[in-house]
């Protein structure tokens, strides 16, 4: 038995078979031998793999081109020549056909001896492509191997995925019916794949450092994303541990889903509003039923990730109009695409920024492809004639890129009422403030934005200069700094000052240790994953407004992350301790 640490980011306790996924680069392809009559069909497959090799490197260099000019992604075109050279090919097919072995094997083979060559070839521009050649390797054994390293459909039974990382897209696609949980070697703990987890209620734990290399397929395995462990070939006590704790923490929840119906109100009368953030427009129904009243941030971009193509504006419209639908009058606040950083459609991903989360990410990269923006500007305005629809921009840093924003929101505006094409023209227009320098000129954003969202997520990477999603600084990840709290406190002052609605809909805005503080610096409005609401509701009721207010000041006055987070866990504890009741003793 083997017992990992890593950083719990879903809850909820699996256990499970386990299933190792390959990265590229380490995949071993095992000799298989293949009977003389099979020889034809694996060259077909072959044939077939290198066809979609092909049409991936044709709109990977497409993107290329747009994105960093002709003469760097000419690099693409090497590749896309590479794989019509029948100096490559012919032996790989040759291979197949006079030895009998599988296609996977085949290239495996024939690229390792080309490998080989150029890495020992006198002439440098050979040894610079050595790279090139092994990722056209993998490319073609993703897709002899079913189309992506995360296709999953031979599984037989469902397991739980091991993997060294995975992608929000990779997350996005999984198949519930096969995938329990998984657990990861890198990751941090706002990642977006964290947060697709919660979304499709998947237990997850990241940053485990060596699950790849000790896991071995089809042994047990124990997913605890309530305390952060995994556990690898567990011993039969400590598998009957897990069952007591897996039927307690049922019980548990469904002792709070008698709390979803409940008003979400402090013992002194405050309403607070709890809305729900989603991925995937399935989830505003969950909202509901778990007690929110409505979605305060639904991550649009997910829309790109999860499909083939861009989406049309009309595949837009339809998913906007199917969350207005389930959510029956109540408000939906859609943010426009925040894609890059750790989320990137398939050809964007081929194409690595040095340093994304600083890079041409969401509003930036909205502003320099505006047809894309517009496609999507467009089908929120005809959503809002079917109901209450506000609209958010992400990752907003200067006056000018709101500006351009809305300017471009004006635009579609005006050539919808030039069609004659019903829409909102009051819709609100706000933003998130999840950049320190919008969070300092709060003042002057608030004088142009009819609300703010605070994304705590992104505030705390930027004001602490610590990566998401990298599980070696994980712990510096503290959303209790007090350059945090102070930011949000400004922002909230900004917003009172100005006379607009602030909420916070980043992942703390769900924990509920983090509720008093929040509620205590003003905030009335929190968003967060539908089924952390039943439990933010439960301590909610049993806090007043100036019990938080108090907990605020203190708070404020410290000076390190770690006293603030001890203080609001022991007062917490003292003021609501049924809260507590369902939470592992390590969190
Ligand atoms: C945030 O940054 O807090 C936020 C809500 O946006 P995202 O997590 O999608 O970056
Ligand atoms: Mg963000």
């Amino acid at each position: 038995m083997k017992i990992l640490k890593g950083i719990p980011v879903s809850p909820g306790i699996v256990i499970g078979r386990v299933h190792v996924l390959d990265d590229a680069r380490g995949r071993r392809i095992p000799l298989r031998r293949i009977i003389e009559d099979q020889a034809d069909p694996e060259v077909d497959r072959f044939e077939a793999a290198r066809g979609a090799s092909i049409g991936d490197l044709g709109k990977v260099h497409a993107v290329a081109v747009d994105e960093m000019g002709e003469e760097t992604a000419r690099i693409f075109l090497f590749h896309i020549g590479a794989l019509s050279d029948p100096a490559l090919i012919e032996p790989i097919r040759t291979m197949i056909r006079e030895e009998h072995v599988g296609a996977e094997y085949a290239v495996a083979e024939v690229f390792r001896r080309w490998t080989q060559r150029f890495a020992a070839h006198d002439d440098a521009a050979f040894r610079t492509k050595v790279n090139d050649l092994q990722d056209l390797a993998d490319r073609l054994l993703v897709h002899l191997q079913g189309g992506g390293r995360t296709s999953l459909a031979h599984l037989s039974e469902p397991s739980i995925v091991a993997a060294r990382d995975l992608t929000p897209s990779q997350t996005a696609g999984f198949d519930r019916e096969k995938i329990l949980a998984f657990a990861t070697d890198l990751g941090g703990p706002t990642s977006h794949t964290a947060i697709v987890a919660r979304a499709l209620n998947l237990p997850a734990v990241v940053g485990c450092h060596t699950i790849t290399a000790l896991a071995e397929d089809g042994g047990t395995i124990i997913v605890d994303g309530d305390r952060g462990r995994v556990i690898l070939d567990p011993d039969e006590e400590t598998i009957e541990e897990y069952r007591v704790l897996i039927t307690r923490s049922e019980s548990h929840i469904l002792s709070l889903r008698e709390i979803a119906d409940l008003p979400a109100v402090t013992t002194d009368g405050v309403t607070i509003e709890l809305v729900g953030n989603i991925e995937f427009p399935e989830e505003a129904q969950a909202v509901l039923e778990l007690g929110g009243v409505g979605v305060g941030l639904y991550r649009t971009e997910f829309l790109y990730l999860t499909g083939l193509t861009e989406p049309s504006e009309e595949d837009h419209l339809r998913v906007y109009k199917k969350c207005i639908e389930m959510l029956k009058g109540r408000p939906l606040t859609i943010r426009t695409v925040d894609l890059g950083a750790d989320k990137y459609t398939q050809a964007r991903a081929e194409i690595p920024e040095r340093n994304p989360f600083l890079g041409l990410r969401s509003i930036r990269y909205c502003l320099q492809h505006m047809t894309m923006f517009k496609t999507q500007l467009r089908a929120i305005l005809r959503a809002s004639a079917h109901g209450p629809i506000k609209i958010m921009f992400p990752l907003i840093t200067t006056l000018h890129e709101f500006r351009q924003a809305r300017h471009l929101l004006h635009d579609a505006m005006e050539d919808l009422e030039e069609l004659g094409i019903e829409h909102d023209s009051k819709v609100p227009v706000g933003m998130m403030v999840e950049v320190p320098s919008a969070a300092v000129m709060a003042d002057a954003f608030a004088r142009e934005a009819d609300f703010f969202s605070i994304g705590t997520n992104d505030l705390v990477q930027y004001t602490l200069a610590v990566d998401r999603t990298n599980e070696r600084v994980a712990s510096l990840y503290q959303p209790t700094h007090p350059a945090v709290i102070k930011l949000i406190r400004d922002v909230v002052r900004a917003g009172k000052r100005r006379g607009i609605p602030v909420s916070c809909c980043g992942e703390s805005a769900g924990e509920p240790i983090y509720a008093p503080l929040l509620l205590g610096l003003g905030l009335r409005t929190l968003s967060l994953t539908a089924s952390g609401i039943p439990a933010l509701k439960q301590l909610i009721r049993g806090l007043s407004i100036p019990q938080c207010e108090a907990i605020a000041k203190k708070a404020i006055s410290l000076d390190s992350e770690i006293e603030v987070a001890a203080y609001l866990r022991d007062k917490v504890r003292k003021i609501v301790p049924e809260a507590f009741e369902g939470w592992a003793d390590e969190r």
